[in-house]
């Protein structure tokens, strides 16, 4: 402790810069920990750039999925409000029908078991759509589409480019290319001592989050963990990470645990 109420917060190193790495950052120095983002490439150029980032917890199954997705929408919305409606937040609301009258049963029976959830889910006639949407121009069979009011999307350039900013204005350390891509960890008795950059770098830090999307596997190996984690198909039903191979943050503050 450094004073008397006052806990001394370990200095942290954020591995990747896409929508994941540029919040955990940001949410580190708001609570004033002394934090290195780090991105081999720019900030919000990996997946997050080629995302359709649509908010929405429509068709996520099973509940816990949906309740966790549906969270994540109204963290943007508070987000977005605090910081005074960016450009960024497209609250636009969705406008979903079907093509078949099968598709048009599973449809309504999606907007029934949301709206049970407490989801903002409701079927309107084509009048109100064309109101909502004058240039969509409904297949003349289609009386009746789904309207999703609390969906929208994020526009992720000026997002990340608007938190990224935040970060560094608490305190964060951007560090990009060369002196942002991460080579190698320093692992000593179980725990990350430093990460060392292509840059030939080597920042002490006493815990690492890693936010590196499609690259964690690389970024765990560099850890020497017992075992692999395996990128598995979005698709796979039921896919579970295996015991053991991923870091946990233990009790003693600081500690990245090896398994
Ligand atoms: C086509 C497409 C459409 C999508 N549509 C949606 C959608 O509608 N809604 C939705 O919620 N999600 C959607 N997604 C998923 C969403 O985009 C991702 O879940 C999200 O962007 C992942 O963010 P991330 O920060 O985890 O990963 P990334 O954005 O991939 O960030 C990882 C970062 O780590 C960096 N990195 C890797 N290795 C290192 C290293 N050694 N040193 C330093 N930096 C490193 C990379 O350069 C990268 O910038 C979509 C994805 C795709 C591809």
């Amino acid at each position: 402790m450094s004073g008397e109420d006052t806990p001394e917060l370990p200095a942290c190193a954020v591995i990747g810069a896409g929508v994941l790495g540029v919040c955990v950052a940001l949410r580190l120095a708001e609570a004033g920990v002394a934090v290195t983002l780090l991105e081999q490439d720019r900030p919000g150029h990996g997946a997050t750039r080629s995302s359709l980032a649509w908010l929405n917890a429509n068709d996520k199954l099973p509940r816990a999925y949906h309740d966790l997705n549906y969270t994540g929408m109204r963290r943007w919305t508070e987000l977005s409000a605090g910081l005074g409606g960016p450009v960024w937040y497209r609250p636009a609301g969705n406008i979903e029908w079907a093509a078949s009258p099968a598709e048009q049963a599973q449809l309504i029976a999606r907007v029934h078991r949301l709206t049970g959830y407490g989801y903002p889910a409701h079927l309107i006639g084509a009048a109100e759509v064309a109101e909502l949407e004058p240039a969509l121009k409904l297949p003349s069979l289609v009386d009746e589409a789904a309207w999703f009011p609390g969906e929208g999307y994020l526009n992720t350039g000026p997002l990340v480019s608007d938190l990224v900013a935040l970060a560094v204005q608490r305190g964060a350390t951007l560090l990009t290319g060369e002196q942002g891509r991460v080579v190698s960890l320093e692992v000593a008795g179980n725990r990350v001592r430093a990460v060392r950059t292509a840059a030939g770098h080597a920042i002490p830090v006493e815990v690492v989050v890693c936010c590196a999307g499609r690259w964690v596997p690389e970024l765990v190996e560099m850890s020497g963990a017992a075992c692999p984690v395996p990128l598995v198909p979005w698709a796979t039903p039921g896919a579970v990470a295996p015991d053991g191979a991923v870091a946990a943050y233990s009790a003693n503050p600081g500690a990245l645990t090896l398994a």
